[in-house]
C-alpha cells in the first residue's frame, strides 16, 4: 500500500510502498477514507519532545471502512464505517474504563492516517451513523478535543468568552462556546484570512490588526471574558489570555507550546484566575462530536477547506508550517 512515512525530524514526508498492517487479536484493519492534517501532526515532525520514530505514519484524524478483522473482534464487521479515536489505552485499567484513554498510564497516540489502510484496536472504533459522510467522521476527532476543553472550562449559558486562535482547533471551540450558551464569543487572530469562517462557526466578533487586541475584545464586550480559551501554543499566550479574563475568570490552555513560557504571576494573582490545561478528550465527548455531525449540525464542516490525495500530501504539509489561508485540510489516500 501507499503512504506517507515520516523519515526524521524536519525533513519532508515521503510516499512510498510499505506493507499493509496486520491485525493482532482485537484489532481492525481500516482502509482510509478521510484524514486531516492536525497542528499537532506538524510539531511532532519538528520537535524531538515527541519521539517519532522514523517509518512511522502519522495521522490520528481518520475515518474509513473496516476491510479485516483480527481474532476475537466481535464490535465490528468487514464494512463497518467507523471514526477511530486515535488514543489507544491498554483497555481495562480505570481510565479506559470510564472512557478516558488519554490518561492511561500505556496511552500511544495512534497514526496511520496517511496511509491507505491504517490498523486500530477494534474498541478504538466508533460506527458512523448512515447520516454521517466519511469526511464529516474525520473531523470528530478536533471537534473533540474542542468539545473536551470547553466542559473543562465549566462554561454556563451568558458567559463571554474570547478564544485565542482562529486555527481549527480555536473554531472548533468558538462552535461549542456557542451551542453551549455563551452569549459572546471574540476570536483574536494575527491574521485576517478566517474572518468569515469564524462567523459561521459561531464567533460573533472577530478581533485582528494592529490595535492591542485586549483593548478591542475588552471594548467589544464591555469588559474582560469569563473564559479565555488559549488555542495558539506558542510562548506569550498564557501572558496574553492572562490579560483577557475577568477578575475570578478562568483561563483554559489548549495550544500545545512544547517550548517554555512565562508570565508574571502577579497579574495572574490580582485577579484571582484559574488556569486550567487541557488534552485530549474523553470518549463520550468523541461520541457526542459524532452526534451532532449526524444530527444535522452543518457549521463544522466549514473547517474543511481542501481534500487532496496522498501524492499531494508532503507538499501541503510543509506549506501548512506557515500560516495560510487554509483551515483543515483532508486527505482521500
Ligand atoms: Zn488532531
Ligand atoms: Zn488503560
Amino acid at each position: 500500500m501507499r503512504a506517507a512515512v515520516f523519515k526524521g525530524l524536519n525533513q519532508k514526508l515521503c510516499v512510498e510502498a510499505i506493507p499493509v498492517p496486520i491485525p493482532k487479536p482485537g484489532e481492525v484493519i481500516i482502509k482510509v477514507g478521510r484524514c486531516g492534517i492536525c497542528g499537532s501532526d506538524l510539531h511532532m515532525t519538528e520537535d524531538p519532545a515527541f519521539n517519532v520514530p522514523s517509518g512511522m505514519v502519522l495521522g490520528h484524524e481518520f475515518a474509513g471502512e473496516v476491510v479485516e478483522l483480527g481474532k476475537e473482534v466481535e464490535s465490528l464487521k468487514v464494512g463497518d464505517r467507523v471514526a477511530v479515536v486515535p488514543m489507544k489505552g491498554c483497555g481495562h485499567c480505570p481510565s479506559c474504563l470510564s472512557g478516558e484513554p488519554g490518561s492511561c498510564a500505556e496511552v500511544e497516540l495512534i497514526g496511520g492516517g496517511y496511509g491507505e489502510y491504517a490498523v486500530a484496536a477494534a474498541r478504538q472504533a466508533v460506527p458512523l451513523p448512515q447520516s454521517a459522510g466519511i469526511s464529516d467522521g474525520a473531523l470528530v476527532e478536533p471537534l473533540a478535543v474542542a468539545l473536551h476543553g470547553v466542559m473543562r472550562s465549566d462554561l454556563q449559558p451568558g458567559d463571554k468568552v474570547v478564544v485565542l486562535g482562529a486555527g481549527p482547533i480555536g473554531l472548533a471551540t468558538a462552535f461549542w462556546a456557542r451551542r453551549i450558551g455563551a452569549r459572546q464569543v471574540v476570536i483574536t487572530d494575527l491574521n485576517v484570512f478566517q474572518q468569515d469562517r469564524a462567523m459561521k462557526l459561531g464567533a460573533t466578533d472577530f478581533v485582528t490588526g494592529d490595535e492591542d487586541h485586549v483593548v478591542q475584545a475588552d471594548r467589544l464586550m464591555g469588559g474582560k471574558a469569563d473564559i479565555v480559551f488559549e488555542c495558539v501554543g506558542v510562548p506569550g499566550m498564557i501572558a496574553q489570555a492572562i490579560e483577557h479574563v475577568r477578575s475570578k475568570g478562568k483561563v483554559l490552555i489548549q495550544g500545545l507550546c512544547t517550548r517554555p513560557d512565562s508570565f508574571v504571576p502577579f497579574r495572574a494573582i490580582n485577579k484571582e484566575c484559574t488556569l486550567q490545561f487541557s488534552n485530549f478528550f474523553k470518549t463520550q465527548e468523541f461520541e457526542t462530536s459524532l452526534d451532532i455531525l449526524s444530527m444535522g449540525a452543518v457549521e463544522p464542516r466549514a473547517l474543511i477547506t481542501d481534500t487532496i490525495g496522498l501524492n499531494e500530501l508532503p507538499d501541503a504539509f510543509e506549506a501548512l508550517r506557515h500560516r495560510t489561508t487554509q483551515c483543515k485540510i483532508q486527505i482521500a489516500p
